[in-house]
């Protein structure tokens, strides 16, 4: 299983806030400490657990709670978002291309996985309609071009290799033609790698890398190195222009979160984990799917939605606080309009007010294309115009074509507005709707 022991440590910083009577300071620092032992165990840098521990203890004690969400939940929520932060946050995304050619080229150490890796590529990007073929640069290691093309006959992509000679640049631009002449629209050259980290080996990757100019330079590393992985990340980078990293060995690593959290610092971003020897033990690399697997993705995933919703529900309830106050502007009626269609007719605001019946069908009925059209001429108004939409017939015409729409799309929106105005007016006077409303809208039932 990947990175096992990573995953369990987490899990048991998951069941120490479950296990919490109450969450409060002590629980929270409880919890971080434990967090502390597993990314050490990690091997994550010291300076990045002390950042992560007070960026948790800040937030999961100071941060307002959406309501209906409790600080259990929003701890859980907090530290999630937190090591996949450290994981390297967003999703990086390689940009290649099967109507273009596509050059990627390997580098990094010997025995990181760069040969292996290079067909792994090579079938993954296979079965998404590509063409891959597979160059052997590398004249250091013996056995070199026979275990690429061993790899390469196995998953019939074509390799190129010039066996005994000792000029890669010259291996590689040969190659490059042969392939092109095969119609290969991914050509993935393996470069050499030494013991270590030395200037030869990054002199012969630099000068290869000029001469086959590739879309794509990508540092092959070990996850077993742990954090050293961003003193070979950095080394890398600044020689040869790496801009992705294929993480190998995650399988059997301890040391595997070490090495993600290493590769985001010196801002590497990981497009690949290499999770096994067969050459199907590739998988892309999405530090918010990775950190929701690692911790249970039931138990995340059903919290984050939970989180969202309510994150939203407090958005329309404040505009439609605002709408009840009669203060409201025309992004108040989109935000509105966009949750009834979310939800459906039953709208917050509808849901809990006596007068249902009174709010007008078509307005309920908002079709997604005229929600479509509203967003572009909302963002084409001035905040003027925005709160008080009286508009000249110049300013109508000013704003269909700032949004791209037509006039009457421009009236149709202000036409909402004042329907939905109307309406608020006429609720206010409602004697029974004023009543359970004197307290505000915190006191209704069911909120
Ligand atoms: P290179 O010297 O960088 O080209 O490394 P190789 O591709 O020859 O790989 C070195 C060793 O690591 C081989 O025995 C591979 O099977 C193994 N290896 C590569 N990637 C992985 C991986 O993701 N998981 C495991 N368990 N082994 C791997
Ligand atoms: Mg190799």
């Amino acid at each position: 299983m990947v990175l096992d022991v990573f995953g369990s440590g987490l899990r048991g910083v998951l069941d120490k806030i479950r296990g919490a009577g109450v969450v409060d300071k002590n629980t929270v620092k409880a919890v971080v400490k434990e967090l502390q032992k597993t990314l050490i165990a990690a091997d994550v840098k010291i300076d990045q657990v002390f950042k992560i521990s007070k960026n948790i203890e800040e937030k999961a004690l100071s941060e307002k709670l959406p309501s209906g969400i409790n600080r259990r939940e929003h701890l859980v929520k907090v530290l999630y978002g937190e090591i996949a932060d450290l994981m390297g946050g967003e999703e990086a995304h390689m940009d290649v291309d099967p109507a273009r050619e596509n050059v990627i080229m390997m580098v990094g150490v010997q025995g990181g996985g760069k040969t292996t890796t290079a067909a792994k590529l090579a079938k993954y990007f296979q079965k998404r309609g590509f063409k891959p073929g597979l160059i052997c640069a590398d004249k250091f290691r013996p056995g070199a071009y026979d275990q690429l093309v061993q790899l390469g006959s196995e998953i019939n992509v074509p390799v190129y290799g010039e066996p005994g000679k000792k000029d890669a640049v010259k291996i590689a631009k040969n190659g490059l033609e042969e392939l092109r002449s095969k119609k290969s629209n991914l050509i993935i050259v393996d470069s050499e790698g030494r013991h270590s980290l030395d200037k030869d080996l990054m002199d012969e990757i630099e000068k290869l890398g000029k001469t086959i100019n590739p879309q794509y330079t990508l540092l092959v590393l070990d996850s077993t190195i742990g954090q050293q992985a961003e003193t070979q990340a950095r080394a890398f980078k600044e020689k040869c222009n790496v801009n992705g990293v294929i993480l190998t060995k995650l399988d059997g690593s301890a040391k595997g979160g070490g090495a993600v959290s290493a590769c985001a610092v010196a801002e590497a971003p990981v497009f690949f984990v290499g999770v096994g020897e067969k050459l199907d033990n590739l998988e892309r690399f999405d530090p918010k799917a990775f950190v929701g697997r690692l911790m249970g993705f039931g138990d995340v995933k059903g919290l984050l939605d939970k989180f969202q919703e309510h994150v939203e529900l407090d958005q329309a309830e404040d505009s439609a606080k605002r709408m009840m106050a009669g203060k409201f502007t025309l992004v108040d009626v989109y935000e509105q309009l966009e949750q009834m269609k979310k939800m459906g007719p039953l709208n917050k605001i509808a849901e809990m007010l006596p007068f249902t019946a009174k709010i007008p069908k078509d307005m309920m009925n908002v079709q997604e294309e005229k929600l479509a059209k509203f967003k572009p001429i909302i963002n084409s108004m001035t905040q003027d115009e925005l709160e008080n939409p009286k508009l000249s017939r110049a300013q109508v015409e000013r704003i269909s074509k700032g949004s791209g729409t037509k006039p009457e799309d421009v009236r149709a929106l202000i036409q909402q507005y004042n329907q939905m105005r109307a309406m608020f007016k006429k609720v206010k006077k409602d004697r029974r709707f004023a009543r359970m409303f004197k307290g505000g809208m915190g006191e209704m039932p069911g909120m």
